[in-house]
Order: C-alpha cells, then structure tokens, then sequence
C-alpha cells in the first residue's frame, strides 16, 4: 500500500485521502512499489500505461488522451550526436500530460471533482486538458504574462483563467488561498506528477533495450522532469533491470539561475537570485520549492549544472527549426546546454535529452524572431 511521506520531518500519510503537503508545511514524496513485467510491458499498446504496474494507480482504465510513446531520435550537434525525446508531441504540447495524466486520474480514483492549479503556462494547460477529459472542474492561475498560446488553449479546454501581476511566485501566492477550499493539483507539491513523469525515464530505457544512458540533459526550473526521471532511473536500477543512473545534467537559463548558482557555490539549497527576463519562461523559476531535492539528485548522479546565455537559446531554437523541430523558446535553452554539454562529453558518451514543449504554442515570440 503506498503512503505519503514528508520530506522534512517523514510523517506518513495515508495516500487514499486528498492532501499536498505535511501538517510542518513540508514536501510529500511517495512511497511506493513499482512492478516491471517486462514480457507484459513488450506486449501492450505503444503508450505510458503500458508501465501499468509501476504507476500508483488503482484503476485499470485510466483516463486517456493518447499519450503515445515519443520517438528517440539522433540529432547531429557541432559533430556529435545526442539522442532527443520528442516529447513535444504530447497530446496537449508538453512533457506535461505525463505528470498530469497520473495525477488527475488519481485525483479521479480520490473522488475529486474540482481542482486548483497554477503554472508558467504548459502545466496548467496539461491539467486542464486531463480535468476536460476526465469532467473534473479546473481553475488555472498563471502569470499575467504567459504566452497567449498557452491561455487561449487552458480557456479552450473550459478551464477558469486567472491572470496573476507580477512574478511566477506571486502567482503561487494566490492559488494557496485558493487551494484552503480545493483540491490543488500541483505539479511541483504532488508527488503523484512526478509518478507520471517518471515514465520518461522507463521509456528512455526501454528504447535503448533495457539500458540506462551515460548522460541526460534536461530542464531545471522546478525539476518536474529532472526529479521525476530521477525517479524512474531509481526504480530500474533498484529493480535490477538497469545498471546505473545517467548523470543528470541540469539546464537553467542564465537569467534566472538560483539552481546553477548555488551548485557552483556548494550549496545544499537554491540561492537568492536577481531574475532577469528570459525567452525560457518555462523554466524562469527564481524560487524553486524543491530545490535542494534537485540539487541533492544532481549531485548524487555525479552531474552537473549548467547556464544558458539568451543568444544560445536563440540559437539553438533556430537551429533545431532549420532541421525540421519546432519546438518552444523554453525547450531550445536545454538544447543550448545539450550544445554546451557536448563539447565536453566523450566520444563514446551515450547522451540522451527531450524536446519539452511545441513551437505552436509561442507564435508570437516566433513572429518577432523571424521579423527581425
Ligand atoms: C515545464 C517545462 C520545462 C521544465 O520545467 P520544470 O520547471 O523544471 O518542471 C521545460 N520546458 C517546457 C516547455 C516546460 O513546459
Ligand atoms: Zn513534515
């Protein structure tokens, strides 16, 4: 039976009742049990539930919006290559609907029928999307200057928008309040997202047969990939199917690296910061809430991060573009570390990083770049 467990003082919980953090204000993280058939995994339809055993859920027909298994396709970077999950053609845009699938339909198995929930942008609209799916009411609080894109779609799949001035952490501010009376769906506090996300790691390695990659280069704004791929990794190797963790190489632009910042500082917990505009809203979190998690996980994988300039990121966006990947601003700053990183890496080196979120979903910050 899977229980909560805080992260600070690990008071257990029971995970068949609705809650998102300790009674001392601390993280949850799950306890649980994964099991991996992998004759029966062979057998099922190409999607994340064919990991079934190894989700926390009970229900044996979750609800689903075709989450397909994303292609792992080799990309040539300055003479190297890196193999790149196209999680960008998830069904709402983003690596999101991983997390959010898990989520929502545990939220489902709770009896919930409305929830809270705010974002940068593609996690409210991955919530959004599952609570349509599922007839489950949804309010999305975002800030006040996320893509249009991306709030035109959270409208459109019927879910309450409110627009928060001001920073990303303002507009965590307002969704507590809104959370005392709702079930709050968040990707960062509930550890069921990240039990949704983990299945990018089980789908890495399966692609690969069964086998872990040396290196992986993923975003680090609050870690929902980075901590959840984490995850999976961990339960492969402890299960005995795969014989390491890849080194986790953790991405951050420039102008907003509390992460980076106080990795190279020897610090256990992220640091204050100066944030700066950056073209990656998606990963521009100056306060990261599971920031020493993300830390602890990095170094423990013997990795390490990494800071992006705003030119790289432009950049790599226009490189990847002129391959045929049209991917978000916010998805080419980890391209730009997988760039950084490959300069460095071996030549034998098997390096493995992801396509975050779609182009579509930035028109007019693509207008601008290519009307200039
Ligand atoms: C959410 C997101 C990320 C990574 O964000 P985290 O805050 O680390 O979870 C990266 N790219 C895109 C497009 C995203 O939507
Ligand atoms: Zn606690």
């Amino acid at each position: 039976m899977e229980e909560l467990i805080c992260i600070d003082c690990q008071t257990r919980y029971p995970a068949d009742q609705p809650r998102w953090r300790c009674d001392c204000g601390g993280l949850l993280d799950l306890i649980f049990e994964p099991v991996f058939d992998l004759q029966r995994i062979k057998n099922r339809p190409p999607n994340m539930w064919r990991y079934a055993e190894a989700l926390p859920l009970t229900n044996p027909h979750p609800v689903s919006l075709g989450e397909s298994l994303t292609a792992l396709l080799p990309v040539e970077l300055g003479g190297k290559t890196a193999w790149i999950k196209q999680d960008h053609l998830f069904p709402s845009g983003s690596y999101k609907d991983r997390g959010a699938a898990v989520m929502i339909n545990k939220a489902r198995e709770l009896g919930i029928r409305s929830v809270v929930e705010d974002s940068s942008g593609n996690a409210g609209c991955a919530v959004a999307a599952y609570c349509a799916a599922s007839g489950i009411d949804c309010e999305i609080f975002v800030p006040a200057s996320t893509s249009p894109g991306k709030l035109a779609q959270i409208r459109m799949y019927g879910a309450r928008l409110n627009l928060v001035p001001g920073s990303r952490e303002d507009t965590s501010q307002a969704v507590w309040k809104a959370a005392q009376t709702n079930f709050y769906a968040s990707h960062i506090w509930n550890p069921y997202f990240f039990h949704g996300t983990k299945t990018w790691a089980f789908e890495v390695c399966e692609q690969l047969g069964w086998r872990a990659p040396d290196s992986i280069v993923i975003p680090a704004g609050h870690g929902t990939l980075l901590l959840g791929a984490y995850i999976g990794f961990t339960e492969l190797l402890q299960a005995g199917i795969t014989q390491k963790i890849p080194r986790i190489i953790a991405v951050q632009a420039a102008n907003c690296a509390p992460l980076y910042t106080a990795y190279k500082a020897g610090r256990e917990q992220p640091l204050p910061v100066q944030s700066e505009h950056t073209l990656a809203e998606g990963i521009a979190i100056a306060v990261p809430t599971r920031g020493k998690q993300i830390l602890k996980a990095v170094r423990s994988s013997q990795g390490q991060f990494l800071a992006v300039s705003e030119e790289d990121i432009l950049a790599a966006l226009k490189e990847m573009s002129t391959k045929g990947f049209y991917i978000e601003p916010t998805s080419a700053a980890i391209i730009a570390g997988l760039k950084q990183y490959l300069q460095t890496s071996q030549s034998d080196e098997l390096v493995v990083s992801v396509f975050t979120g779609h182009g579509l979903k930035s028109t007019e910050k693509m207008l601008k770049i290519v009307e200039k």
